[in-house]
């Protein structure tokens, strides 16, 4: 295929982008603009991740590649990608991926060169902190965040060395929502779920991607003095553009997350190796069948969601049901056997959650039911960091010096995420 474009009529160093690869998180007012804009800068690849649905009442905040009305209603980072196919460049590849962000761990955004967040919620900035400081640094892409209020406009770039998302908020926001609001999971449709309304234009969303294409277009350059910055636009009637250079926060707990010193692959993908599958190659890798394989560990708005409901006590009728759910995908009305979900009858106080089966690991000889059920459907994410224990013998964790924890990952992760549609 020729160039869509003419290459004498644009920027020289076009081709530099070619090769370079962007994951656009939320894929709304701010990420619309950005995946037009990277796009156009002829990066390779640009995908994108959202939950969302377009809606008409914010039409007016979207990047023109979103039609109105006729994607009122789609899938917002489908739509998007769709509406990139045509300006795709020689060579060139988008994917939307229509998931959350707790659906994906630390290898599929180590898949990219780039991450863009463009998402208006502080625990899903949050969460993609901790799956973004587990990479090993030489594998770690660069970070831009942004963000816009009222009329003004917000981007910053980050490496990871010099501080982390975590230490541009304030605490407080963080404890303000860490409010468990079901005695099962985060919800996670909610994810994304704005609580408060937040007034900002099409203007501010249009430059606020600006910034941070601007900083794309540095970094791939090798700007000097534009790594670990943030740019700030501010409008009339006190219009300026300034950057600044954020400071670590003293104490920071994202600052504190080391990924692991050593991480084993195994061919496949977390969406199609079944857990037996998964145990035979973790005992071969190992060299035994003693170990067990830790659930996943969600991090979310401050509670850890690590536990797998195999079986639960109906809340209100006290039956067994078969949940067969990680905690952090289970809705409360997951707990409820059939019948009393379809007659929405109440819980009674007398039954409590914990009664019922949840498992913190998942041991070869004692998952029978499980085996045949896929990582993904076990809980795991996307990119996940396995964690296999084995504990020697160890009956505690006083008996430290005996346990061994390897952590394994799947190859086939990174290629998914350009090119499964949902999770
Ligand atoms: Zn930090
Ligand atoms: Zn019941």
């Amino acid at each position: 295929m020729d160039h869509l474009y003419n290459p004498l009529k644009l920027s020289v160093y076009r081709s530099l982008f070619r090769d370079k690869s962007v994951l656009i998180l939320g894929g709304g007012a701010v990420g619309s603009h950005e995946a037009e804009y990277a796009v156009k800068m002829g990066f390779g690849r640009v995908d994108i991740l959202d939950f969302d649905t377009f809606t008409l009442e914010n039409a007016a905040k979207h990047s023109a590649l979103v039609r109105t009305p006729e994607d009122v209603g789609r899938n917002k980072a489908q739509c998007v990608s769709d509406r990139l196919l045509p300006l795709l460049d020689e060579g060139g590849a988008t994917n939307g991926i229509d998931a959350d962000l707790c659906l994906i761990g630390p290898e599929a955004v180590a898949a990219y060169d780039f991450a863009v967040l463009c998402l208006d919620n502080f625990a899903a900035k949050m969460l993609f902190n901790e799956l973004w400081l587990q990479i090993p640094r030489e594998r770690r892409p660069i970070v831009i965040m942004d963000g816009t209020h009222d009329e003004m406009a917000q981007s910053v770039m980050l490496d990871g060395e010099e501080f982390c998302l975590r230490c541009l908020v304030d605490e407080s926001w963080l404890e303000a929502s860490a409010v468990r609001t079901s005695c099962s999971g985060p919800q996670v449709r909610r994810i994304d779920g704005e609580d408060a309304i937040v007034r900002t234009s099409n203007l501010a969303s249009s430059l606020a991607a600006i910034l941070s294409a601007e900083q794309l277009r540095a970094a791939v350059l090798g700007a000097p003095d534009a790594m670990n910055r943030r740019l700030t636009y501010t409008a009339y009637p006190h219009l300026e553009l300034s950057a600044a250079h954020p400071m670590k926060k003293r104490g920071c707990p994202g600052c504190s997350i080391e990924p692991p010193h050593d991480i084993r692959f195994l061919p496949g993908s977390v969406l199609d190796v079944t857990l037996g599958e998964a145990f035979r190659a973790i005992a071969a890798a190992l060299g035994t069948k003693a170990f067990e394989l830790a659930v996943h560990r969600l991090s979310y708005k401050n509670i850890v969601y690590s536990g797998y409901i195999a079986e639960a006590v109906c809340p209100s009728c006290g039956k067994p049901v078969a949940v067969k759910k990680h905690e952090g995908r289970a809705f409360h009305s997951d707990l409820f056997c059939g019948e009393c979900r379809a007659a929405k009858r109440p819980p009674q106080e007398r039954t409590a959650h914990e009664e019922g089966r949840v498992l913190r690991a998942f041991t070869p000889g004692a998952c029978g039911e499980l085996l045949g059920e896929t990582l993904f459907s076990l809980g795991y994410p996307l990119g996940a960091h396995l964690e296999v224990i084995e504990r020697n013998g160890a009956l505690d964790f006083l008996d430290e010096g005996k346990i061994r924890t390897t952590v394994f990952a799947f190859e086939g992760d990174a290629e998914k995420m350009h090119t499964v549609r949902s999770l």
